[in-house]
């Protein structure tokens, strides 16, 4: 399904691909939408129900924890549900201190994941050896797993931190402390890609991320990790924080890497308000790609500002719920009418401007201003189509919406659809 979105023509850095489980990723795949879980992994009946809402929001990829006994023993009955339900899309346990042990005792956790996530910064604490890295991988190829090596700074290799800055300190001109932190970080991956290659995995069963918290940072380390290996890159904002701080922020840095062609899958790390919806980092993550042109997820709204000339809330409330419908109508429209998710949809406040982006627009309707006549056009690709008045203008485009969906793109049998 991946390979029918659209994608940008646009010079994505070269790597060896990986395939997980069925989705491709790195090189020309299309780039990966990946969320992760916040329930208790051993609470299974939470985890299925809130893996099913992230794929049917569009997750490609869903990562969970895997931090205790009873997590492990939890991963093999979570991905037999989801496959039972329909929901297929590759589940990948994030281990930290004690994969090695889990996934030695679990054996039925090590075949039921499609990926491992290893934080070579947590793997041998206290250990002067790399056998527990090393168990990991073993059992990463004797399943013949794909494992992402994912450096963290909030838990960085700090052995080989304290190596590069005494090293470091014996220069003639000594770097400053950020450069040498984020030298750390590159090198930290790398090393492991290449311990991970000598115990048995091949280069396109890893996949490197090397994640902080700062935009630059972010920028600055992947840019030194893409010019020295050819791995497929995971991006994203470790920590990114809140609403909008955290999608501007990871906005900003994900966006300057995949603009230079760097970054093969893409996770939004927001930190969702109390009670507040998990999925919203999925969308955060198409919204993203496809902002940037490079895929296409769900219809897009324009919608003006707003400014005096819409001095009433209904302008805002008109958008807002178009807008709901569009995201309420996707996970079916996405699978009954493909190329759906091109569709432009313009919703403008007057007609200064209305007229104009309504007719660049597949549907496009104008309201009317404070002081103009209580009527409303709507374009349906680039002409006037009707004037729409009185109370029920939402409920009349939406008609027409519908209508433009149905008989602009593809039906497909009701048998060929899988929902979960
Ligand atoms: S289209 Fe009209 S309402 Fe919207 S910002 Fe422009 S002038 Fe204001």
């Amino acid at each position: 399904m991946l390979d029918s979105y659209f994608m940008a023509n646009f010079a994505r850095r070269k790597t060896v691909t990986s395939d997980i489980a069925g989705v491709r990723v790195g090189s020309d795949a299309p780039i990966v939408v990946q969320s992760m879980t916040n329930t208790d992994t051993a609470d299974v009946a939470a985890t299925v129900a809130q893996v099913a809402a992230l794929f049917v929001a569009g997750s490609e990829l869903v990562r969970v924890t895997v931090n205790t006994e009873e997590a492990a023993a939890a991963v093999a009955p979570i991905v037999e549900q989801l496959d039972k339900q329909g929901v297929a899309v590759p589940i990948v346990g994030d281990f930290h201190y004690n994969g090695h042990i889990l996934l030695k005792k679990y054996p039925e956790c090590a075949r039921a994941l499609a990926k491992y996530r290893i934080n070579p910064g947590n793997v041998s604490v206290g250990r002067k050896d790399d056998s527990n890295f090393r168990t990991m991988v073993e059992v990463a190829v004797e399943n013949r797993k794909p494992v992402r090596i994912g450096v963290n700074w909030g838990s960085l290799d700090q052995v080989l931190l304290t190596r590069l800055m005494d090293e470091n300190s014996r220069l003639a001109e000594p770097k400053d402390a950020r450069e040498v932190t984020l030298e750390a970080m590159v090198a930290s991956a790398l090393n492991s890609a290449k311990l991970a290659e000598k115990y048995g995995l091949r280069p396109d069963q890893i996949i490197l991320s090397a994640k902080v918290s700062g935009v630059q940072d972010l920028i600055d380390v992947y840019r030194s990790l893409a010019a020295r290996c050819e791995y497929p890159l995971h991006l994203g904002l470790t920590e990114a924080g809140m609403g909008a701080k955290g999608i501007v922020a990871s906005s900003a840095a994900i966006a300057v890497l995949l603009e230079e062609g760097i970054g093969d899958t893409i996770r939004v790390s927001l930190t969702p308000a109390p009670g507040g919806d998990r999925a919203e980092e999925v969308r955060v993550a198409q919204q993203i790609l496809q902002s940037m042109g490079i895929r296409s997820f769900t219809p897009q709204v324009t919608a003006c500002p707003g400014c005096g000339r819409t001095t009433s809330t209904f302008f805002q409330e008109m958008a807002e719920q178009i807008q709901s419908y569009l995201r309420q109508q996707m996970p079916v429209w996405r699978q009954r009418h493909p190329g759906v998710e091109e569709m432009k949809v313009a919703v403008m406040g007057c007609v200064v401007n209305g007229p104009g982006e309504s007719k660049h627009a597949n549907l496009g309707i104008s309201l009317p201003g404070t002081f103009e006549e209580p009527k409303a056009p709507v374009y349906v690709d680039g002409r006037l189509f009707t004037t729409l008045r009185g109370d029920h203008i939402v409920a009349e485009f939406l008609k027409i919406l519908d209508h433009y969906v149905d008989s602009h793109y593809a039906t497909k049998a009701r048998e060929e659809l899988v929902t979960p």
